[in-house]
C-alpha cells in the first residue's frame, strides 16, 4: 500500500454563526455531523496525523480506507460542536493550534473568532484528539527571518508542552504556506511530521513535512464531501484547470501565429 492516497480534510471553524472572517472556511454544526456519518457509512477509519506519518515511517499498513479529520486554529466550536459528533463515531482527530489565539494565559490577542480555552483543549486531548501546533500567533511562516521563525515554533512548542504535558508532535503551516528553510527549522524543532494544504490527497512519496491537505468549506454539500473523499472532486478540479490551460495554451498559439503572419 506504499502507493495508497489519504484523504486529510482541513476543517476551521464549526459554528451556526461565525464571523465573517471565519465564515468561507466554516462549516454548521449539522454539515459536520451529516460528513462524519458519511464517512461511517463509507467504512471509512479514521487516524490522527501522528498514527498515519508512523505508520509511513514504518512501513506499518495502513487501515482500510483510511481518512484524517483536521481543524486548525483552535475554535471553540470544535469542543462544543465537532466533538459530540467525533466522539457518537468513537473517531479520532487532529487540532492544530495557534497558542497564542487560545483563550487563557498566553493569549496574545488579534484571534479571528471564538476560541478554545486550554481546559477545553485538554478536554478534547482526552477524547481522543492529537494537539499538533500551527504556530503562536499565526503569521506567514516564509516570511519570517530565522530568529522570528524559531520563536514562533518554540514558543508554540513550549506553551503546548505546558499546558497538556507532553510536546506536540505534529505541525500545520499557518495559511499553508512553507519553504524549505520552514520545514528544516519544524524538524528541528521536534515536530515529525507536518500538514500542508492544497487541495490532494497525502502520499507518502509527499514526505512528512509537506503532507497535503482537502478543504472543506460552508458551501461543501454532501456529494461534493464524498467526493472530495474519495480524491473525485480533485480529479474534476485537476481537469477544469487543466482544460484552461489547454485553452490559454491555444490562445497563446494563435496569438504567435498571427504575429507571424
Ligand atoms: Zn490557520
Amino acid at each position: 500500500m506504499t502507493g495508497a492516497r489519504v484523504p486529510i480534510l482541513m476543517y476551521h471553524a464549526v459554528a451556526a454563526d461565525p464571523d465573517d472572517a471565519t465564515r468561507t472556511l466554516s462549516v454548521t454544526p449539522e454539515a459536520f455531523a451529516e460528513q462524519m456519518a458519511v464517512l461511517a457509512d463509507g467504512g471509512r477509519t479514521p487516524l490522527t496525523t501522528a498514527e498515519l506519518a508512523a505508520r509511513w515511517r514504518t512501513g506499518r499498513p495502513l487501515p482500510v480506507r483510511p481518512v484524517l479529520i483536521t481543524f486548525d486554529d483552535g475554535y471553540e466550536g470544535v469542543h462544543r460542536h465537532a466533538l459530540p459528533a467525533l466522539a457518537g463515531h468513537g473517531f479520532p482527530a487532529t487540532l492544530f493550534v495557534t497558542t497564542g489565539w487560545v483563550r487563557g494565559a498566553h493569549d496574545t490577542g488579534g484571534a479571528p473568532d471564538t476560541m478554545l480555552d486550554w481546559r477545553q483543549v485538554r478536554g478534547l486531548a482526552d477524547n481522543g484528539v492529537e494537539i499538533g501546533g500551527h504556530s503562536h500567533t499565526h503569521p506567514q511562516l516564509d516570511q519570517l527571518d530565522d530568529a522570528r521563525l524559531r520563536a514562533e515554533l518554540t514558543r508554540c512548542r513550549d506553551v503546548v508542552a505546558g499546558e497538556l504535558g507532553a510536546p506536540p508532535e505534529s505541525f500545520a503551516y499557518p495559511y499553508g504556506y512553507s519553504s524549505r528553510r520552514v520545514r528544516t527549522a519544524v524538524r528541528g524543532q521536534g515536530f515529525a511530521q507536518a500538514l500542508a494544504v492544497g487541495n490532494a490527497l497525502a502520499r507518502r512519496a509527499q514526505g512528512p513535512y509537506a503532507l497535503r491537505r482537502v478543504t472543506v468549506r460552508r458551501t461543501t454539500g454532501a456529494e461534493e464531501f464524498e467526493r472530495l473523499v474519495d480524491g473525485r472532486e480533485i480529479g474534476r478540479t485537476f481537469a477544469r484547470d487543466r482544460a484552461l490551460t489547454k485553452g490559454y495554451a491555444v490562445v497563446r498559439r494563435t496569438r504567435r501565429l498571427r504575429r507571424t503572419v
